[in-house]
């Protein structure tokens, strides 16, 4: 057990039927039929392989994009290819979820097979929508189509789904009503990396924030602050811009109008709220980035012409965060320094980005940006450790008890056979 969850140290799954619930979705290209990236598929490898290994009857439930993000809403079959292909052993697939014909495929699985379930949300009660406008509760969830037709024919169920672990969906959290569970390595190395960050960071604490997805970095902020978890927090891209404009520091009618246009003005009240009770601890940008004619031009506070919005932090201010981080006992990254996907504006994410993989500090990053510039700037091997859940991860630094953690937790004391 850690931190309340059962590990697969402590599960018997010899000749045992597991119902695995892995985040393999990815973006597809639906004309071609293909998957554009294969990160999450190569990121649950270890645990399939593992329960195969230990002669488990492996069956994989997972998602593929959503209602609200239609144009991944696709089958899982392309999946089960690209997973085959990097265990290196066949990977059954079957067009139905939780139909008669899956679960003859589940039936007929032998020890060590693997048996990869079309996608868990063509079944209507697991859609994000459904979930949103009425909320199921763990043992509504366990009354649902896919746990009452699929539960009865396993032994244990195992949760590898960090990425997925603010959903509150039956596949995510209705087995472990019924079923003896554990987390699978992944989501044990997600969620107890992030645990330890939470309890008991190695000091000094630093944590950078930037890019655009401001309602999670307050949120975040809020929590790490009041909890005395950060020491410091480096501001950067769109937040850092926000909090520049809370403390009337001069940042140019261009930059708090995109503010203004992007629906951020409220988090402008919020930020000095922060600011006045947190001064100490967080960090502005001294110097800003912005481009004219297509080039790079930097100018301390005061200085970015009235109609252009900044898009990166300056040359000064990357400088003096490279030597925090580098001091640093821990440190927790989400969101870029500025709009990085164009050159002109990359710089102080570039410098930033190098300096968090040059620290002795341990570094966790998390976010779909913040893993697009560290493949980037090809990092990925110096971070410590890369947060596949981008959703979850945040949540969790929010305070929030994730729906999968406290569903797991249940599952967990429930006996398996023979125990
Ligand atoms: P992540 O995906 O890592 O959580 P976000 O989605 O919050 O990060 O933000 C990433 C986006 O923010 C990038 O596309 C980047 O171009 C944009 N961005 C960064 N700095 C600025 C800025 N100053 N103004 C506008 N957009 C910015
Ligand atoms: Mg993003």
């Amino acid at each position: 057990m850690r931190f309340g969850i059962r590990t697969l140290d402590e599960l018997d799954l010899g000749g045992k039927t597991v119902l695995c619930r892995v985040d393999i979705n990815q973006p597809v290209d639906k004309t071609k039929g293909t998957l554009k990236s294969i990160n999450r598929i190569r990121a649950c490898v270890p645990t399939v392989r593992e329960l195969s290994d230990k002669g488990a009857r492996v069956v994989l439930l997972a998602h593929q994009g959503s209602d609200i993000e239609y144009k991944n809403f696709y089958t899982t079959k392309p999946h089960a290819a690209v997973l085959a292909e990097l265990l290196g052993r066949e990977v059954k697939w079957i067009d139905d979820v939780c139909g008669p014909a899956a679960r003859a495929a589940i039936r007929a699985l032998k020890d060590g097979e693997i048996l990869l379930l079309d996608n868990v949300r063509f079944v209507a009660e697991e859609q994000t929508l459904f979930e949103m406008k009425l909320r199921l509760t763990h043992e509504q969830q366990a009354k649902t189509l896919l746990v009452e037709k699929l539960a009865p024919l396993a032994d244990l169920y195992v949760c590898d789904a960090f990425a997925a672990a603010h959903r509150d969906q039956p596949s995510l959290c209705g087995f472990e009503q019924v079923l003896p569970s554990a987390m699978g390595r992944l989501f044990e190395k997600e969620y107890c990396t992030v645990s330890e960050v939470m309890e008991a960071p190695v000091r000094p604490c630093v944590f950078v924030l930037g890019g655009a997805k401001i309602s999670d970095a307050f949120l975040m902020m809020q929590t790490v602050l009041s909890r005395g978890v950060a020491d410091t927090i480096l501001t950067g891209g769109l937040v850092g811009n926000i909090f520049l404009t809370a403390l009337g520091r001069e940042i140019g009618q261009g930059s708090v109008d995109f503010i203004l246009k992007s629906n951020y003005g409220e988090y402008i009240d919020r930020a000095k709220e922060l600011y006045a009770q947190y001064e100490k601890t967080i960090v502005l940008p001294a110097d800003l980035a912005w481009v004219e004619d297509g080039r790079r031009r930097e100018g301390l506070l005061g200085e970015v012409p009235q109609d252009i919005a900044a898009v990166d932090i300056g040359t000064r201010t990357a400088e003096n965060y490279r030597e925090i981080i580098l001091a640093a006992g821990t440190v927790f990254v989400n969101g870029p320094m500025g709009v990085f996907e164009q050159a002109a504006s990359e710089y102080g994410t570039k410098t930033v980005w190098q300096a968090i993989a040059d620290t002795e500090g341990h570094t966790v990053l998390g976010g779909g940006d913040s893993i697009t510039a560290t493949e980037k700037y090809a990092l990925g091997e110096k971070m410590d450790y890369i947060c596949t859940g981008g959703g979850a991860l945040i949540r969790f630094l929010s305070g929030e008890e994730l729906p999968v953690v406290k569903a797991l937790r249940h599952g967990s004391v429930i006996p398996q056979k023979g125990e």
